[in-house]
């Protein structure tokens, strides 16, 4: 077993409000990081600059505040890290485990059109390209990411998930205006804050593999992977605004107490026996990422409501 410092993050997007399952991911990492006397730290993925907000980064720091989840440093923005990732993109290309692919935006679209019509991944042929290029021309970096072969995430949640690398296109890297993708993004900033434990969601078990490829590339040491599975409505249904797509601090609003709260997300997945109502101090020596279950985690309000009084 490693001796390393265990390490954890949650990167929330600040586009719009805090909901369950932010403030979910955000406990199963503190918990997981006090358990193993570790680190947990916020990343705000401010890079869709459109969409985030300063409203909306706000909304983060005070759910997680009111939740008693703050992180144990500053947080990183990532969008003020963009150099850095340009930096590991130009890394790439030099070793040559990148190129530069010039493909216009028609010519992508007919070869999307034959890739789906062959039933395969979209294949640039400037990854094979030889000779000279120019650097000016409008163009994208991708990633030379291998064809052959499958790549291995060893999920402590999911178990062993494979991907059959024939199945994974050549991630971009950088778009055609110099700007970094979310893949790379998160896979330089995660390796340059330490972080070596990544929990979040199983929407992003698909990222898992492409950014393993990064890792790779890079030389790096890949995370533990940790994908939790999402949260369902009673209904058993994905999340809507009626059924549990709150923002965290209408409870507050509603009057809730952030340890009801904390101790019912906790149990969204993970539990302890038949343990009802635990403290603190028994979540942080109990919880361990590994006794997630796999399956959806089901909103039960009465429970809630229970915890509450
Ligand atoms: N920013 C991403 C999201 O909000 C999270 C990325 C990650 O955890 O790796 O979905």
């Amino acid at each position: 077993m490693s001796e390393r410092q265990v390490v954890t993050r949650i990167a929330p997007s600040p586009t719009g409000s805090m909901h369950i399952g932010t403030a979910r991911t955000a406990l199963f990492n503190w918990l997981y990081a006090r358990r193993m006397g570790g680190k947990y730290l916020l990343r705000i993925e401010d890079t869709d600059r459109e969409r985030s907000t300063e409203a909306a980064v706000k909304v983060i720091l005070d759910g997680l505040n009111w939740l008693g989840l703050e992180p144990d440093e500053t947080p990183v923005f990532q969008f003020a890290r963009a150099d850095r990732h340009r930096e590991v993109a130009l890394d790439l290309l030099a070793r040559g485990d990148a190129y530069r692919d010039y493909m216009t935006p028609d010519e992508l679209a007919e070869e999307r059109e034959r890739a789906r019509a062959e039933g395969r991944v979209v294949r640039s042929p400037w990854r094979d390209h030889e000779g000279p290029v120019d650097e000016g021309r409008p163009h994208v970096i991708r990633l030379r990411a291998p064809q052959e072969g499958e790549t291995r995430i060893d999920d402590q949640v999911k178990g062993e998930v494979v991907f059959r690398n024939v199945d994974l296109d050549d991630l971009i890297l950088l778009r055609t205006d110099g700007t970094p993708t979310y893949n790379l993004a998160v896979v330089v900033d995660d390796h340059d804050m330490g972080v070596n434990h990544v929990i979040r969601g199983d929407d992003h078990l698909n990222n898992a593999a492409r950014q393993t490829h990064i890792y790779q590339a890079m030389g790096w040491d890949t995370p533990v992977w940790a994908h939790l599975p999402m949260i369902h409505g009673p209904d058993g249904k994905k999340l809507s605004k009626r059924h549990g797509a709150q923002a965290v601090s209408e409870f507050d609003d509603m009057g809730y107490l952030p340890e009801a709260l904390r101790n019912y997300l906790a149990k969204l997945g993970w539990g302890h026996g038949d343990d009802e109502i635990f403290s603190d101090a028994q979540a942080c020596a109990w919880f361990d990422v590994r006794d997630v279950v796999g399956a959806p985690a089901r909103l039960d309000w009465d429970k809630l409501n229970h915890l509450n009084n």
